[in-house]
């Protein structure tokens, strides 16, 4: 059995430069390499006209070249969202969505192929963890979609499916990878990387000097009723998880992003906000009320509307800057995992069928 392949798409600059050397070639034709990877974004060594035949030759056999597929697109029709199914090279499924705002284009990505966190309103965790994305996979994400649409994407939110701060290295590679100046230059400064609460992570993320901004799962005031919802609140505790996300703004200056999805009956309550609002007083922050969209598995209900805005009230009375998140593409199941699961579930019983 010959060597794998190497991801020459998850290679930095630096790296297929030292590469490139190693055997003999100049210096600037990793750069050109590198532009058609991440500037032009190709899927074939073939498509690199600039390169000799003979180079493109030895790209082959050394390095995969790794694209997605697109298995299915679901595009709203009460807005201007579009959801992308995509197949990785070994054929699992990731869903990656394009949405447009005022202040661009953004798109929210996938870190993993399922998750292991178990949240209990989330979809993307009921098969558990597939596996880590690699960072070419999750910069492929942005380029096909770019490719797809014909759209220049200028936002990235990490909120697809997956916890981040557990595929780290990769999280950060992919991160050197979308904002090289050589590349998609894409300012880190629109980026947001959202987590459950992995504090030693969390904690390591603070110092790697990147102008990322930081959002945080709360979902609950307290210890408790956060366990109730997050099995990850077993492992860390609020006030530990609460200290790591002020020790980021202290290293970055980048005013974190609290998320907190609102369940009618779990934490929905005029209690909650005020404990909520204690907890956050004085922080620089911002919370995101999202109304929890609700899974087919799990019996959460959404906050009434009601609820919702009167939750926001009681937080701005301790003057946080609270917004209520729109539900884009709520027709064709934008939330947070569900369409890579009917998928999932379509395949296993056609396979039953089989
Ligand atoms: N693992 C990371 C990022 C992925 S989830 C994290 O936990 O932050 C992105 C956000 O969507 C999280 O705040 C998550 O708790 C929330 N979420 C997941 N499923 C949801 C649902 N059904 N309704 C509302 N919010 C949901």
């Amino acid at each position: 059995m010959g060597e794998e392949k190497k991801d020459i798409k998850s290679l930095s600059l630096a790296e297929v430069t030292e590469e490139f050397l190693a055997m003999g070639e100049k210096k600037f034709r990793a750069l050109q390499v590198f532009e058609w990877l991440h500037k032009r974004s190709v899927t074939e060594f073939g498509q690199m006209t600039n390169v000799s035949a003979g180079l493109r030759e030895t790209l082959e056999k050394q390095y995969k070249l790794v694209s997605l597929r697109e298995v299915r697109r679901l595009a709203s029709a009460q807005d201007e969202t579009v959801k992308f199914l995509f197949a990785l090279p070994d054929d699992k499924v990731i869903e990656s969505v394009f949405m447009k705002y005022k202040h661009g284009n953004s798109v929210c990505i996938s870190s993993q192929a399922g998750c292991r966190m178990g949240c209990r309103f989330c979809a993307s965790t009921l098969g558990g963890l597939e596996r880590n994305l690699t960072a070419s996979e999750m910069v492929e994400q942005i380029y096909r979609i770019q490719e797809l649409t014909g759209e220049r994407v200028s936002n990235v939110v990490v909120m697809g499916t997956g916890e981040p701060m557990d595929n780290y290295d990769n999280l950060i590679r992919f991160l050197h990878l979308i904002s090289a100046p050589e590349g998609q230059g894409m300012s880190l400064r629109n980026i947001t990387v959202s987590t459950c609460g992995i504090v030693e992570n969390m904690r390591r993320f603070a110092e790697e000097g990147l102008p990322v901004t930081l959002a945080l799962s709360l979902h609950a005031p307290n210890d408790e009723a956060r366990k109730r919802l997050m099995p990850v609140a077993n492992r860390y505790a609020l006030k530990d998880v609460l200290a790591a996300c002020d020790y980021y703004f202290k290293k970055t200056g980048r005013r974190i992003s609290y998320e907190y999805s609102l369940v009618a009956g779990e934490n929905d309550t005029e209690a909650e906000a005020d404990a909520l609002g204690k907890l956050l007083k004085g922080k620089n922050c911002h919370v995101n009320l999202i109304p929890v969209n609700p899974i087919k598995e799990r019996e959460y209900k959404q906050s009434s509307f009601k609820n919702v805005l009167n939750f926001r009230k009681r937080l701005e009375k301790y003057n946080i800057n609270v917004t209520i998140r729109r539900e884009l593409g709520a027709d064709i199941g934008a939330a947070c995992g569900q369409l890579r699961k009917s998928h999932l579930d379509l395949s296993e019983i056609q396979g039953e069928e089989a």
